[in-house]
């Protein structure tokens, strides 16, 4: 069981630091599934961080179920989502999947992701953990939580005690209606078993934008530290997850409705 005070994880962005943990206000990454375009991801950009997004999310290497899927545009999209960070000074969160892309994405990442995919992927945790970017560890998607703990902890033994934990729903059995079951109920019990900051993302954890602003609001309520909300400026037409992402307005208005109980702005 957890033992001592919450840790905080203080990222510096070109707005300023943003301390993710326990005793700071709610944090909130917001942006696309896959960077598709300069033009998209500017506009992405501008349009959270004027709702009050702290971070842009957008991912260039994609972990897609099919191999046929757009699988992201690698480094062109890196230097896209610093394009992005200049023209907003939002910090950045971008996924690693390949120890060899890791440099190249830690510059210009403010945190990395590692996806559900490869929350076990002991070699690439290993690499991780020896270099000094925040790391945001997803949950498996089949994860239990001492499986997730003990993730977390090849990251730490490594020296990088900068980890973030997000919980992204786990299979459920019943996917006509959601495409995970998002566990919000790790929110407390994560909160009794480690020092680390908590991130809830009810886009993948629900898969339909309908269901993401409640969820959200939930995960505040359960005491979330922070949230991931994909959004995209045509959700129809997204080439991954569009389905999942707000529209700019309807995340607009999800910030305000957040205001209301969690103050993220
Ligand atoms: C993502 O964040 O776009 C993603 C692929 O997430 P996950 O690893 O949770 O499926
Ligand atoms: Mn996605």
């Amino acid at each position: 069981y957890r033992q001592g005070e919450a840790s905080e994880v203080a990222v510096p962005t070109p707005n300023g630091t943003v301390s993710f943990g326990e005793h700071h206000p709610i944090v909130v990454v917001a942006g696309p599934c896959s960077v598709e375009n300069e033009a998209m991801i500017i506009e992405t950009a501008q349009r959270v961080r004027a709702a009050g997004a702290q971070f842009l999310r957008g991912g260039a290497f994609k972990p897609r179920t099919s191999p046929y899927a757009f699988q992201g545009h690698g480094e062109s999209a890196l230097g896209l989502l610093a394009a992005a960070r200049d023209a907003t000074g939002l910090g950045i969160i971008t996924e690693v999947m390949d120890a060899a892309d890791l440099d190249a994405i830690a510059e210009v990442a403010d945190v990395i992701q590692i996806g559900a995919r490869n929350m076990q992927n002991f070699s690439l945790l290993k690499k991780v953990g020896a270099q000094d970017k925040p790391i945001l560890l997803k949950r498996g998607m089949a994860a239990t939580i001492e499986d997730w703990l003990m993730a977390a902890e090849y990251i730490l033994a490594a020296g990088n005690s900068n980890v973030i934990l997000c919980e992204r729903g786990i299979r459920t059995f019943d996917r006509q209606y959601a495409r995970n079951t998002l566990d919000l109920s790790v929110i407390p019990v994560l909160r009794s078993l480690t020092h680390l900051p908590i991130m809830i993302d009810p886009s993948h954890g629900t898969g339909r934008a309908e269901y993401v602003p409640s969820m959200a609001m939930a995960a505040i309520a359960a005491g979330t530290d922070s949230l991931m909300i994909e959004v995209h400026p045509d959700p129809k037409k997204a080439l991954s997850d569009g389905p999942q992402s707000l529209t700019p307005d309807r995340f607009d208005g999800l910030m305000r409705e957040l205001a209301v109980i969690g103050n993220p702005l």
